[in-house]
């Protein structure tokens, strides 16, 4: 499945990391992305897994809604 987190909707709450760090963390524009990702602010940011782990409980966290799984 992949899980979609859609930055230009992003306000930057921290919900995500605090829930979930080992898949989200804030950017230097404070805008959460994957560890790692290059995404830039007006990009959706996007990771292929099969474990969606704690992932559930951050889309359930963002008051945005910007984060999506994408079966
Ligand atoms: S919970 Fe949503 S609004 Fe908050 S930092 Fe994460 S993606 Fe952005």
């Amino acid at each position: 499945m992949k899980i979609t987190i859609e930055r230009p909707r992003c306000i930057g709450c921290g919900s995500c990391s605090a829930l979930c760090p080992n898949y989200f963390e804030l950017d230097q524009a404070g805008l959460s992305h994957f560890l790692g990702s290059k995404a830039e602010p007006q990009e959706t940011d996007e990771l292929v897994t099969d474990d969606l782990g704690c992932v559930q409980e951050a889309i359930d966290a963002c008051p945005v809604q910007c984060i999506k799984v994408v079966i």
